[in-house]
């Protein structure tokens, strides 16, 4: 394997350690950040998800506040629950594990959390900052990307990054993040009706998969040399795989992360890193996510 591995544990460990930081600061102050979490239905990756977040915070020292909804609500009811989580002042961060249920609207509900809780960044207000290039909490997933980069010192200004997917969880945030000023990228978003797409992901300096298509990308559509970060989790009979034929593609790259640990990692390592600057945006009554 030519490439260098780029381990999400290790980014990881050095976000959390921050947060543990942050964490014993506040309380000096007597404040100990909670984090709601709200599940519904029974999507047991959905299930695994929140256990880690849990685990995740109750490392640290965050409160976790868990709702677990087994039989599937109404829209209002979730609603009200949101709502209610929003105006808790004991309260400072939501996270409301997405997917919902069909039937369920998301937007609406990710609507009702206050965009100062909203640790996943998801709020249109917080998508909007973003866009602005304003303070505010970032949807975990692409931040975790953006971290991985720098902990690792891979250069992103001036670099042509390829960004396939455009979902508003990763591919849109994600590109918005790498072409930011300070970040400086030059970045092309490819979907699926993207035409060539081989060849346009030959382009990059940096390619980022985030499809849900097992080893889509192959070692003939990564330029020699080029960065690969794979954000997709596919389970398939041979366990869990990216989007990347990370066998081949390793060969060719000169970074890669792997799947499982790389940027799963670096996505539960933001939320945290988010629900700490919640606290501390609630307790200096401020409000804003940092
Ligand atoms: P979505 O299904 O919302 O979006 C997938 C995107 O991929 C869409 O924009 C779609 O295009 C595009 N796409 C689908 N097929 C192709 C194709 N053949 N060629 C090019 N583009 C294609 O998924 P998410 O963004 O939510 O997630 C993407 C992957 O990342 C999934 O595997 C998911 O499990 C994983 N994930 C991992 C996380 C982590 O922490 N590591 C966190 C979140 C997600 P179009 O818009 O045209 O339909």
């Amino acid at each position: 394997m030519a490439a260098m591995l780029l381990k999400g544990g290790e980014a990881a460990s050095a976000v959390m350690k921050e947060v543990a930081a942050g964490v014993a600061d506040l309380a000096r102050s007597g404040y100990v950040p909670g984090l709601a979490t709200v599940l519904v239905g029974d999507d047991p990756a959905s299930h695994t998800y929140v256990r880690a977040k849990r685990r995740d915070a109750a490392k640290v020292g965050i409160r976790s506040i868990h709702h677990q909804l087994e039989e599937i609500p109404s829209q209002e009811e979730l609603e009200d629950l949101v709502n209610g989580l929003s105006a808790d002042p004991g309260v400072d961060g939501i996270l409301v594990q997405l997917p919902l249920p069909e039937g369920l609207d998301e937007g609406r509900v990710v609507g009702c959390i206050d965009p100062r809780k909203d640790v996943d960044g998801l709020h249109n207000e917080n998508l909007g900052r973003l866009v602005a290039e304003l303070p505010g909490p970032r949807p975990c997933t692409p931040a975790g990307v953006m971290r991985i980069l720098s902990h690792y010192d891979l250069p992103v200004s001036g670099k042509r990054a390829v960004v396939v997917g455009r979902s508003f969880l990763v591919g849109k945030p994600l590109a918005l993040l790498l072409a930011t000023k300070g970040a400086d990228a030059t970045v092309t978003i490819a979907h699926s009706r993207t035409v060539d797409l081989e060849s346009l992901c030959r382009e990059a300096d940096i390619l980022v998969a985030a499809v849900g298509r097992a080893k889509m990308v192959k070692a003939s559509w990564v330029k020699p040399g080029a960065v690969v970060i794979d954000v997709g989790i596919n389970r398939t009979a041979e366990g869990l795989v990216g989007d990347v034929d990370f066998a081949e593609v390793s060969e060719v790259a000169s970074a890669i992360t792997p799947v499982p640990g790389g940027v799963g990692l670096m996505t539960r390592a933001m939320l945290m890193s988010n629900t700490v600057s919640a606290a501390r945006g609630n307790i200096s009554g401020l409000g804003g996510v940092g």
